[in-house]
């Protein structure tokens, strides 16, 4: 999750972050009408603390517009440089994941986002 208060420069872009008022929006709904959040003047991006974020979530909860569908806390692992994360069994299942399959990582606003990449040419024969 990304924390807003103590960004200088955007993670996305590099641009500079300046601090704003922005909505909070779930698919159409709004959310929290005012948040003070830190916004890049070059790509747009808005910047949400982890506490904004988690209450938000709650109250579009108590609204019922919005269900932690899937959700689980994994541990990261270390390998070489980078950081691993394993995808839980349901979640890999429900976006029809296998073993060497290629996904796309994309940073966003919210955190990370996994998602399905192009049908991958390596196929799992090999091993
Ligand atoms: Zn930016």
């Amino acid at each position: 999750m990304m924390v807003g208060k103590y960004l200088k420069r955007c993670p996305i872009c590099g641009g500079a972050v300046k601090r704003a008022r922005a909505p909070y929006l779930m698919g159409r709904v709004v959310i929290e009408p005012k948040l003070e959040v830190d916004k890049c003047a070059k790509c747009g991006e808005e910047f949400y603390t982890a506490e904004q974020v988690a209450r938000a979530q709650e109250k579009a909860i108590k609204l019922g517009i919005w269900k932690p569908w899937l959700e689980e806390e994994r541990e990261l692992k270390q390998v070489g440089g980078s950081l691993v994360v394993s995808i839980p069994r349901a979640m890999a299942k429900s976006l029809n994941l296998a073993p060497r399959e290629k996904v796309k990582i994309m940073l966003t606003g919210q955190g990370i986002s996994i998602t399905k990449g192009k049908k991958s040419t390596t196929s799992s024969a090999h091993r």
